[in-house]
């Protein structure tokens, strides 16, 4: 289908936030909530019951009336808004007891991801045509495409020139399940420290800090390394180190410098990536919007307050998530890196949750 504007609003800078800029997020989401409401029932007929229609979008103000919608709803229930053969990816984070996320994605809706999420990462300096050495602390996207936490870390070593691509989570035949290959991690390090390339490594905060501990690890990757995180410290929250500690570990065992350690908050069913700059901040492009919402009536709260996090986005046309409402809470903050923008502060999940993502189901590999 056509949608110029959201076309228009994924050409612009993400981190302009002027209001012509503003203005191009507001077309954008008009387009793509109108296109939800003509072409998914369940969406029109909860926006009809709850008064609510794309049309009434007429200022930027207008956006936080749009309703959310849960996002157990997406856990439950197979939700699209294209028909099923034109989907060509469905991404899932792993997880128990049956909760597991998913998004749909047509070949609109995945170019429009990719180009978002590249549109991020050069504007917050990462993408680079230089080669880099990779060691991913993920799944092998060759056996786990639909994983979110292999998309994400294939579509990241795509923003720059690669050389070799070590992936420290393998699928073992024998035993039909995955292992961290965490010898094999120890020995890549090793290697691409004496390379001369630079390295860029990218996973679980939680599993790299154990790898390196145990194994004692101190070499110098030298200053052009990364380290880039994303996937949180779930269930490892009693062994977490607040951001700036970590990054200060990582300098004196990796010798990656710490403005060029950055992580990444990211949800299967919304899909934008929320990324540090180098400061360590995650900052909110102009290609999402970020409502904070009071947990007892849904009440909009006051920028810098606590409480659930909204999020708006508008790139995807065959998953009907452009207003998700999510059950973590969280704060919209300001950082002064010089990126003039909004910041999102994470602050843990609301309520008791059995499921677990793909963080929590990779540090049980640590543990076996
Ligand atoms: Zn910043």
């Amino acid at each position: 289908m056509k949608s110029p504007s959201t076309e228009s609003l994924l050409l612009s800078d993400p981190f302009d936030f002027s209001e012509s800029a503003k203005k191009l997020f507001l077309n954008s989401f008009k387009e793509n909530a109108l296109h939800h409401y003509k072409n998914h029932e369940f969406s029109r007929k909860l926006w009809d019951k709850l008064g609510f229609h794309p049309d009434s979008l007429k200022t930027e103000d207008d956006l936080a009336t749009v309703p959310g919608t849960m996002v157990h709803l997406f856990k439950e229930h197979e939700l699209c808004s294209v028909p099923r053969e034109n989907l060509v990816l469905t991404l899932t984070s792993s997880g128990t007891g049956g909760q597991k996320s998913r998004q749909f994605l047509d070949q609109q809706s995945l170019n429009n991801v990719k180009q978002l999420a590249l549109k991020i990462h050069q504007s917050l300096g990462m993408a680079s045509e230089r080669e880099y050495n990779y060691l991913c602390f993920t799944y092998d996207p060759a056996v786990a495409n639909d994983l979110g936490t292999a998309f994400t870390d294939e579509l990241l070593t795509n923003f720059t020139g690669k050389k070799e691509v070590y992936y420290a989570i393998q699928f073992n035949s024998v035993t039909n399940e995955f292992v961290l290959n965490e010898e094999g991690v120890v020995a890549t390090l090793k290697r691409f420290a004496a390379s001369g390339v630079p390295t860029r490594i990218l996973g679980f905060p939680a599993l790299i800090y154990e790898v390196i501990e145990k194994h004692h690890l101190k070499l110098d990757l030298g200053e052009d390394s990364w380290l880039q995180t994303g996937g949180g410290w779930k269930g490892k929250a009693d062994k977490e180190i607040p951001k700036q500690e970590f990054r200060k570990f990582i300098k004196n065992h990796l010798g990656i410098p710490e403005t060029n350690q950055r992580d990444l908050f990211g949800m299967v069913e919304h899909g934008i990536p929320y990324v540090d700059c180098e400061k360590g901040n995650l900052h909110i492009p102009n290609y999402s919007r970020v409502f904070v919402r009071s947990p007892f009536d849904l009440s909009l709260r006051a920028k810098g307050e606590r409480g659930l996090l909204h999020f708006l986005c508008s790139y995807n046309f065959s998953y009907p998530a452009p207003s998700l409402l999510t059950t973590d809470y969280g704060r919209v903050g300001t950082c002064d890196c010089g990126l003039g923008t909004d910041i999102l502060i994470l602050e843990g999940r609301a309520g008791v949750s059995k499921h677990k993502g793909c963080a929590l189901k990779a540090l049980e590999l640590l543990e076996k």
